[in-house]
């Protein structure tokens, strides 16, 4: 008959439960005092249920994971994945799942002792001991027992860890690759969350290559960058990327795909893989030097299937661009951390030539897309810069970073 048939009951009886209105406080402390415990025991359960799914391979057997059958089941992905931890864990830390089983550990705190542990196993160069694990586990459960909280104990555990590593003859933390992780996870609002705990070697090639790249530039008119510091680094990140992606030859067209899909009777509903919506004025942007893959239903409207050949500037122009410009054209970053932007776009039939063409950097390209910047060709055959009327009422323009030093000079 198995244990389902005896939970039914149990359901329905706590679904007649009603909580009064006039309920009086005592009555109500104790009452939310037995459900949390009844929580941490039901949740306790859900987690060796997991673990059984597991190992009985029913959820293998529907050709998917644990974690998607729980997510089926209605749980959250954050929730599956803690079920699945501590499901696949607890057979092996039987004084934790006594514990939990009794309902006196909720399950956000039972997963952040499982958490440590397996932290610690990661941290030892060789097999951790029973008798250790025993330490371990109830040094952990100690932390619990005088109040820390998940994140509390998650700390204990990494102090642990490096005491452990310490004794065994292992790395300390700053060295240790194996607890390195680097997570990202989209926002409701379509932007990127990054997080990532780092060695010590990645950590400082990681500093090195952002603070490279993101010291301030004076603005053209010599006005102070007016990017915050923390800005400044994340458009950093992106120099560190486009160089990456465009390996040793500078001059060569971004090797980074991004594939975009444009719905042809919507154009302004594009949407960038992995993140979501984006806007036609990002999506100009993103044209002008990235190496895109479109997906366009009908190609009536947008003239995106019009093929990188074409779109992207090949690597005879940019380097008559590097020999022309030298920099970004309006801060003087280096040509190897500049995008080459198409003056007249190409999807308003701006051509992929010399003329059409100036290089300029992640930051200032972003300006020119979005904030009132323009650029012109004049007629010296050289770019030049029209700021925004927020920047010069008058919108006089200022020439490529490259001219400006030589225009000083002939006034000198
Ligand atoms: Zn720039
Ligand atoms: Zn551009």
């Amino acid at each position: 008959m198995g244990i389902a048939p005896d939970l039914q009951p149990l359901l329905d009886h706590l679904r007649d439960v009603v909580v009064p209105d006039d309920m009086a406080g005592d009555d109500a402390l104790e009452a939310a005092r037995c459900l949390v415990r009844l929580r941490n025991v039901v949740d306790h359960l859900v987690a060796m249920l997991a673990g059984v799914l597991d190992r009985c391979g029913v959820a293998a057997g529907q050709g998917r994971t644990v974690r998607e059958l729980l997510i089926s089941l209605g749980c959250a992905p954050s929730v599956a994945e803690r079920l699945v931890r501590v499901g696949g864990a607890l057979p092996t830390l039987p004084t934790l799942a006594a514990h939990a089983g009794d309902g006196a550990i909720p399950g956000e705190h039972v997963d952040a002792i499982v958490k440590g542990i397996n932290h610690i196993r990661a941290r030892s160069p060789g097999e951790v001991d029973e008798a250790t694990r025993f330490r371990q586990v109830t040094d952990l459960l100690g932390q619990f027992f005088s109040g820390a909280t998940p994140a509390a104990i998650g700390d204990r555990a990494r102090k642990l860890g490096n005491r452990h590593a310490a004794a065994e003859g292992g790395l300390p933390a700053a060295e240790d690759r194996s607890i390195n992780t680097l997570e990202h996870r989209v926002t409701s609002d379509g932007r990127l969350q990054v997080r990532a705990d780092l060695d010590a070697e990645v950590g400082a090639k990681l500093v090195a290559a952002i603070e490279e790249s993101s010291a301030p530039r004076p603005e053209p008119d010599g006005s102070p960058d007016t990017r915050s510091a923390s800005r400044r680094r994340a458009d950093a990140l992106e120099t560190v990327l486009d160089i990456a992606a465009r390996g040793a030859d500078v001059a060569s067209a971004p090797r980074t795909q991004l594939l975009v899909t444009v719905p042809a009777e919507a154009p302004d509903l594009a949407e960038l893989a992995f993140m979501g919506s984006i806007s036609t004025m990002t999506m100009e942007r993103i044209c002008c030097d990235t190496t895109i893959t479109t997906v366009i239903v009908d190609d009536e409207h947008v003239p995106l299937d019009m093929g990188r050949e074409k779109r992207l500037f090949p690597a005879h122009l940019r380097k008559a661009l590097y020999l022309r410009d030298q920099c970004c054209i309006k801060c003087g970053a280096p040509p190897g951390r500049t995008h080459a932007h198409h003056i007249v776009h190409w999807t308003h039939g701006g051509e992929t030539s010399l003329n059409n063409g100036c290089l300029l950097c992640p930051a200032c390209h972003a300006n020119i897309h979005h904030d009132g910047w323009d650029v012109v060709m004049g007629l010296d055959k050289h770019p030049w810069l029209i700021p925004p009327a927020t920047v010069d009422p008058h919108r006089r323009a200022i020439p490529a970073h490259n001219r400006r030093t030589m225009r000083l000079n002939v006034a000198a």
